[in-house]
């Protein structure tokens, strides 16, 4: 798909992300396969924007024409004040997808809907559960959320600064969403493993290089509840060792890939104003990460 560019005619239309880093976003691959497979004249770019070139940036966008763009670490909680913002990226309190309506930058965020995704094949009657997420930084927002449409019982957010999970917890306080919230420091996790029928790792811990750590045990996983799902954001490695210590103590194993897949596919289509290849997308991916 890196071929892409050939295609690039006098009426190519403009997809992107913007980032800092954003050198070894996957987005690109997933996005530009999907057009190619469709036939559109639209090419999906990386755009490392500087912190201090973001407004900047936003508005040579609309001046050439930009038809959407994704947006992910410096900027997703910088760009809010720069965009009008749909009510879930409000509640999250960040943004990842940015579509041009009328004259407008409206911003929202699919990582809610790609981290739900793949638990609905585990559909269940979540309200008597309890989650456990691992990590108060922007990933651990769409999860939190997430938990909350699912309509945990109770949700526990868990980091190792007291004064991150405070502002972390305060910073819900307007929103109904996240009733059940509470959060601790990691010296609960051993009240907290036996409880978890769902527990989320939104750390870096154990993403590639550093693919021999896990943010626990395979002595703390096997204290989780008959039936509990471990779901991994990272997606490489592919299994990480928290995942495969989930096999190991027979508890079900989610990895981020297919959350990264389906935030893009809604994004892209939101773009599109049409479905999108979400298996053309997927085998992308894998082709990259050396899976398929
Ligand atoms: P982030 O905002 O930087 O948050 C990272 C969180 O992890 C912070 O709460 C941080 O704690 C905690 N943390 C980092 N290192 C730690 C350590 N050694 N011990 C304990 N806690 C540690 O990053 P993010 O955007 O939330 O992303 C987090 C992960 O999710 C990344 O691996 C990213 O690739 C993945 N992700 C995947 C998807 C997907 O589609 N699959 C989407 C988004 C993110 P402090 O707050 O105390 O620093």
């Amino acid at each position: 798909m890196s071929n892409n560019k050939q295609f690039i005619t006098g009426t190519t239309k403009l997809l992107g992300v913007i980032g800092h880093p954003v050198e070894h976003s996957l987005s690109p691959i997933m996005h530009n396969a999907a057009i190619a497979s469709l036939g559109l004249d639209y090419v999906y770019v990386p755009f490392p924007i500087e912190p201090q070139n973001l407004q900047a940036a936003i508005q040579g966008f609309a001046a050439v024409g930009v038809v959407g763009f994704n947006v992910t670490i410096p900027h997703k909680q910088a760009i809010l004040p720069l965009l009008s913002v749909e009510p879930i990226a409000q509640t999250v309190g960040a943004v990842n997808t940015v579509i041009r309506k009328h004259g407008q930058w409206i911003g929202t965020n699919t990582d809610v809907e790609g981290f739900l995704y793949p638990l609905q094949i585990h559909h269940q009657d979540w309200s008597q559960k309890v989650a456990v997420i691992l990590g108060n930084g922007g990933a651990a927002r769409a999860v939190v959320a997430g938990c909350t449409q699912l309509g945990f019982a109770e949700i526990y957010v868990v980091g190792r600064d007291m004064q991150k999970l405070k502002q972390f917890h305060r910073s819900w306080d307007n929103s109904p969403l996240a009733v059940n919230l509470q959060v601790r420091t990691w010296d609960s996790l051993p009240k907290l493993i036996p409880q978890a029928n769902l527990l989320v790792n939104t750390t870096p811990i154990g993403m590639y290089p550093q693919v021999e750590v896990s943010p626990l045990s395979a002595e703390e996983m096997a204290h989780l509840p008959l039936g509990a799902i471990a779901y991994d954001l990272i997606y490489t490695p592919k299994p990480t060792k928290f995942l495969q210590q989930a096999q190991q103590v027979g508890v079900i194993a989610i990895d981020g890939l297919e959350m990264l897949i389906q935030q893009g596919a809604v994004a892209l289509k939101t773009w599109l104003q049409q479905q999108v290849p979400v298996d053309v997308m997927r085998q992308a991916l894998l082709l990259k990460l050396g899976g398929a």
